[in-house]
């Protein structure tokens, strides 16, 4: 019986791939091979002043384009690879990447965009964090200011010490350093105390909730007034709809990513809207 399971598990190299197990020990064993060959792909999303629609900067996204699972979300492979430890090295290509594109963008005559990159606590963990960063940005001649890093609350409480003093190695070279998922982790207030945070990324779950749910509309409002008193910057992630967009203009927020703008896009694509150097609500909300 284990025999047949064993063989039936092995079956999923076929058209499709959806027994979780299956997918999981594909992705689990695929992933250095990936890297190899190139099928890991960043996508980015722009980040737009919601009053002119400007795009200000962009986040880089990671995806997978698996050649038997098609394109892997980072919800699906990013646990993953931070359980194994790959998060290292795909994290470092990462870094080259967006250099890669960032170089590109200069070379169309484009505007220099800052790039926002998520990192997790497994990357931080390595002694060598900061210089490696450094080391990639050097070789690849690309200026500090332009990078932002984004962590959740929850790496600021894991390994508070070591993570506390990296940032602000990052900052010191200009790196910008952003809370991501504001508001959904276990944590407390207090880092504010001890960090200089340079912006604040409200989580979409409270954005898509406005203004049918009081309380997140009430969270939303106050997190961007606190953010304005501590002169920190803020981010709404994960907007929407129209209605949202007005909410969040009347409570004097100033920057937002989200679908009603673009989703996440290829480098090609990007390269069109920063060309525009806009980035318009879509009047029709499809996706
Ligand atoms: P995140 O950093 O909070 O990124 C925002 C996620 O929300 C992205 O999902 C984005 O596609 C999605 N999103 C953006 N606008 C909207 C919207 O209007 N509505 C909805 N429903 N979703 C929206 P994605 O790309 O699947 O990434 C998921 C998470 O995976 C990221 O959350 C981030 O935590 C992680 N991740 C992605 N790339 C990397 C990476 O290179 N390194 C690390 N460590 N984590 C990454
Ligand atoms: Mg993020
Ligand atoms: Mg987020
Ligand atoms: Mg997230």
């Amino acid at each position: 019986r284990g025999k047949t399971a064993g063989k039936k598990r092995c079956q999923c190299y076929s058209a499709d791939v959806d027994h979780k197990n299956c997918r999981e020990f594909l992705l689990r064993s695929d992933m250095q091979k990936a890297l190899a060959e190139g099928q890991f792909v960043v996508h980015y999303q722009p980040m737009v002043n919601l009053h002119t629609n400007e795009v200000l900067a962009v986040e880089a996204l990671l995806r997978w384009e698996h050649p038997i699972c098609g394109m892997v979300s980072p919800a699906e492979f990013i646990p993953i690879m931070e359980e194994t430890g790959f998060i290292v090295d795909v994290g470092k290509w990462l870094v080259e990447e967006v250099c890669r594109c960032h170089r590109q963008w200069k070379k169309e005559g484009l505007p220099p965009l800052k790039v926002s990159i998520n990192c997790s606590s497994v990357q931080f963990a390595e002694e060598s964090f900061v210089e490696s960063i450094q080391a990639i940005l050097h070789k690849m001649g690309f200026d500090p200011r332009h990078l932002i890093i984004e962590i959740t609350e929850s790496v600021l409480i894991e390994n508070a010490k070591k993570v506390i003093s990296d940032l602000q190695k990052l900052q010191e070279i200009g790196i910008m350093v952003a809370v991501d998922d504001f508001g959904t982790g276990f944590s407390s207030l207090s880092y504010l105390l001890t960090f200089n945070i340079d912006i604040i990324k409200i989580d979409g779950s409270f954005i898509q909730n406005i203004p049918t749910n009081k309380t997140s509309t009430i969270i939303t409002h106050s997190v961007v007034n606190l953010a304005r008193e501590l002169n920190i910057k803020l981010v709404a992630e994960g907007i929407e709809s129209l209605e949202q967009l007005s909410y969040l203009k009347r409570f004097k927020c100033h920057t937002g990513q989200g679908y009603l703008y673009s989703k996440p896009i290829p480098q090609h694509k990007l390269i069109e809207v920063i060309a525009n150097k806009k980035c318009e609500p879509k009047k029709t909300q499809r996706f």
